[in-house]
């Protein structure tokens, strides 16, 4: 059986004239899939005939609310969706002065093994199908009533380890018979898989590309980043300087800072070497507890001077702001429990 929303638009047309349907079906059956219908009944302008058809060889996936939280402070509400297979998945919507924005993930567990992260803890389960990405989009709006405009993907999973089905996705949200979100409006996280940014660059969509950089140097992120075992920081900042020039866009770094790891004057400054030539802006996230591991935050005074020195040396640096506080469970967390 095929989800529908598997295929972008031009495979939905060639699939539906192949099975003896007009072109102008295409256009329908995108629009309500991106508004969630949730089946072919609520598609009523598609003739019986047609619904019957398209039961016998595709369906409509939909994601079930497993949990869901509300934060009382700033209305940040966090999602533990259940996929059809009964894996988990955890989607974030925050609300910004821009308007709403949703953070996503790409796989069922992850196979790169950062040791800040829990989503990590117990590896990849598998990658998300193009339709389950866009899913997330679709349930949480409609559950939110709101429209979403931006998108991060952040939340579960390495998006380049998951490259095709990412890439779909990326075409269907932006298609403007579907939910038209701009690419400018579009963020992709990686660890630092190299080769994939190169591809991702060729792909000459202007996503944001920002990159989950952590440390300064080579020694420390040996430590915690497995993936820099592979390639090294030097790779990773050519390959981020490829993008930028290829894209136009500015690269920035997520950087969580680890008490007595990462959060030195020294790492500071190391960290302004990297990120200056690049022009790239820094985020600044203290680092979420995760209980199978020793990490630590800083106190604020020390997070905060440590975003001072970088700005001292000309860089672009901020302290994300942390939303939800009260409803905590960072990512991976919700997951983690419910395994
Ligand atoms: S930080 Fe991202 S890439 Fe690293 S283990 Fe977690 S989900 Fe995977």
């Amino acid at each position: 059986m095929i989800d529908l929303k598997d295929l972008d638009y031009d495979e939905l047309t060639e699939y539906l004239v192949s099975i003896g349907e007009k072109k102008f079906r295409a256009e329908q059956i995108f629009s309500w899939l991106h508004k969630g219908a949730e089946s072919y009944d609520e598609m009523t302008n598609l003739s019986k005939a047609t619904r019957e058809r398209l039961l016998q060889e595709t369906y409509v996936s939909t994601l079930k609310i497993r949990e869901k939280y509300v934060s009382k402070i700033d209305g940040t509400v966090k999602y533990l969706f259940e996929l059809p297979d009964g894996n988990c998945i955890e989607s974030v919507v925050m609300r910004y002065h821009h308007g709403l924005t949703i953070c996503i993930s790409s796989q069922v567990g992850c196979r790169m093994g950062c040791r800040f992260c829990a989503s990590t803890i117990g590896g990849l389960v598998r990658s998300l199908t193009a339709g389950e990405i866009l899913n997330q989009v679709i349930f949480a709006q409609k559950d939110v009533g709101e429209r979403i405009s931006n998108i991060v993907m952040m939340g579960i999973g390495e998006p380049l380890d998951n490259f095709d089905n990412v890439i779909k996705f990326l075409h269907n949200v932006n298609h403007e018979k579907g939910l038209n979100i701009g690419y400018r409006h579009i963020t992709i996280s990686t660890c630092g898989v190299v080769p994939m940014i190169y591809r991702l660059a060729e792909e000459k969509l202007p996503v944001t590309l920002t990159i989950s950089l952590h440390a300064p140097n080579n020694e420390i992120r040996d430590t915690i980043m497995p993936v820099n075992h592979r390639y090294k920081i030097e790779e990773l900042l050519k390959a981020c300087k490829a993008y930028a020039d290829t894209t136009g866009r500015r690269i920035s770094f997520e950087y969580s800072l680890i008490h007595g790891v990462n959060d030195s004057m020294a790492n500071a400054e190391e960290l302004a070497k990297i990120a200056g030539p690049l022009h790239a802006h820094i985020n600044l996230i203290p680092v979420n507890k995760v209980e199978e591991r020793d990490f630590k935050k800083g106190s604020r005074e020390e997070i905060q001077a440590f975003c001072k020195r970088l700005t001292e040396l000309g860089i672009n640096a901020t302290v994300r702001r942390e939303l939800g506080a009260d409803i905590q469970a960072s990512c991976g967390q919700l997951r983690k429990k419910v395994l």
